[in-house]
């Protein structure tokens, strides 16, 4: 018998979860258990990051989990546990299908069915931010190449398997040329290796009011990170089924699953929640393991309950809605409606034919790399603490030693400032000083760099990190300055 991780979590976990694991065990699907504890109490105990590390043990060995929401307390050095398990169970796909269930949920956009396929380790959640000066803070942000092709070809995959017909990538490659660009071009190339599907691309930023305004005809959206924690919350909340929604984040060995709203303190302990998110990510855990036969039966039986007008407090309308009920009596209402089929609501199909998707990261060949020079970035005001003129630190670095790199700008929050900057560009004390062998391009030395940081240094600059500036694969590896 198969087992499952389950952590009911704290606010409404609880009691949403009691009420999903009935619906389970009404199914007649046979599993068995684990029960854990994460969230509230833990962080409360002193686990920072709302685990206890025996848990991960029992996570491991089942490799499939099912949880609860939980409340991440806010400040004093808490780590969110949703970001530490992402990374650390290798967690690379979170998947969140939104659906309108109109006239019975109230939507705009009746025939809304897409699915948010969200990169979910990388990008800008690295978490890797310092405060370099008095003014200038920052967080970087990592792109993988086998990151993006592994949740590129997750997607394409998802919508070969749920017989989808599109997939839309959606990234800011017109100003972040490099790493967004690099998602972009994965895209393509992947998408040559699935002709039935069609492939487009939008910029996030008009992909996201698309989304919000004609989010009907999309089907499957990939994109990196930040802009799907973004634009999954737009969708869910435009298809009107915020506590409807499930999700799951699947790795190589691992997948884990649960609904998408949160622990919603306000209403813990009414018995009032609504337990379809959580159900609608059981249903997702049913297929991943191989019960989709069942998956299909809940999910049915969940519709019919929806249409038959049988409503928790969060989608209740007066007038339109049956019946108010509370959590369990909707798990209840669901338990009756087991082999049913929805009347007016189109019925799901999975049955035996849908398996896990199973995606590899790619192996990356390693690429040539030649080192042209340096941007060293220094924290600098005049010598008043308050005038920062890119001319006179320009004249300053002009004048050090000369030696092999040579200074070829100086720019400031990405804006070339010296030589011949526009006086109007503000200025931070945050500078990057770009240094290239202009000699002999090519053959640019670790030894130049470390020399030229020493007689940066010995002349009272304060450097405060440093980027290799390469060629790679014999092409420029490193973005210009805006007016470089
Ligand atoms: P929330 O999703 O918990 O609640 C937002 C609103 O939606 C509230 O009014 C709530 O009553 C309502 N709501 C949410 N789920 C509902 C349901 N199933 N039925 C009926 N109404 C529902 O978001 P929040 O208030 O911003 O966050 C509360 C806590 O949950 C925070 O500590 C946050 O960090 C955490 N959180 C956890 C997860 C997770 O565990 N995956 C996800 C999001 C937020």
């Amino acid at each position: 018998m198969k087992r499952i991780t389950i952590a009911k979590g704290d606010g409404i976990g609880p009691e949403i979860s009691d009420a999903v694991l009935k619906v389970i065990k009404a199914s007649g699907v046979q599993l068995e258990f684990d029960e854990v504890k994460v969230g509230k109490e833990l962080y409360e105990s002193g686990y920072e990051s709302g685990i206890e590390p025996e848990t991960w043990k029992t996570l491991e060995k089942n490799a499939v989990f099912l949880k609860g929401p939980i409340t991440t307390p806010q400040g004093g050095g808490y780590k969110s546990l949703n970001v530490t398990m992402r990374k650390a169970l290798g967690l690379f796909a979170n998947v969140r299908p939104v659906k309108a269930y109109a006239p019975y949920v109230h939507s705009f956009f009746p025939k809304m069915d897409l699915v948010i396929i969200r990169e979910n380790e990388e990008d800008l959640y690295a978490g890797i931010e310092h405060q370099q000066t008095s003014e200038v803070i920052q967080c970087l942000k990592l792109i993988s190449k086998q990151g993006s092709e592994a949740i590129i070809r997750y997607a394409f995959e998802y919508a070969r398997m749920y017989n989808r017909k599109k997939v839309s990538c959606m990234s800011k490659d017109n100003i972040m040329k490099m790493t967004d660009g690099a998602f972009h071009k994965i895209f393509i190339e992947v998408a040559k290796e699935y002709p039935e599907i069609t492939a487009d691309h939008y910029i996030i930023d008009i992909g996201s009011a698309l989304l919000a305004d004609q989010p009907e005809p999309f089907e499957v959206v990939v994109t990196l990170n930040l802009y799907g924690d973004i634009i999954s919350d737009i969708a869910a909340q435009v298809a009107g089924s915020v506590g409807l929604g499930g999700s799951a984040n699947i790795g190589e060995n691992f997948a884990m699953f649960e609904a998408i709203h949160g622990s919603a303190p306000d209403i813990a302990g009414k018995g009032i929640a609504n337990p379809s998110g959580m159900l609608n990510a059981a249903c997702m855990m049913l297929v991943h393991i191989g019960e989709g036969v069942a998956a299909e039966k809940i999910k049915n039986a969940l519709i019919c309950t929806l249409e038959d007008g049988i409503h928790t407090g969060d989608i209740y309308r007066e007038g339109e809605s049956l019946k108010k009920v509370g959590t369990m009596e909707f798990a209840d209402a669901v338990i009756e409606r087991l082999g049913r089929l929805p009347q007016k609501l189109k019925a799901v199909s999975f049955g035996g034919n849908l398996q896990p998707i199973k995606v590899s990261r790619p192996k990356i060949k390693r690429a040539s790399k030649s080192l042209h020079g340096v941007d060293i970035f220094l924290d600098w005001v005049d010598k008043d603490g308050e005038s920062r003129n890119p001319d006179v630190l320009g004249k300053i670095l002009d004048s050090l030693p000369a030696q092999n790199l040579k200074l070829k700008m100086v720019s400031n929050r990405g804006q070339k400032v010296y030589p011949g900057g526009n006086p109007s560009t503000y200025c931070t004390d945050h500078w990057r000083c770009r240094y290239l062998n202009v000699q002999d391009a090519e053959n640019a030395t670790y030894a130049d760099v470390i020399k030229l940081m020493e007689i940066i240094t010995t002349n009272g600059l304060n450097i405060i990190k440093t980027e290799n500036l390469y060629e790679i694969d014999g092409q420029r590896a490193y973005s210009l300055g805006q007016g470089e």
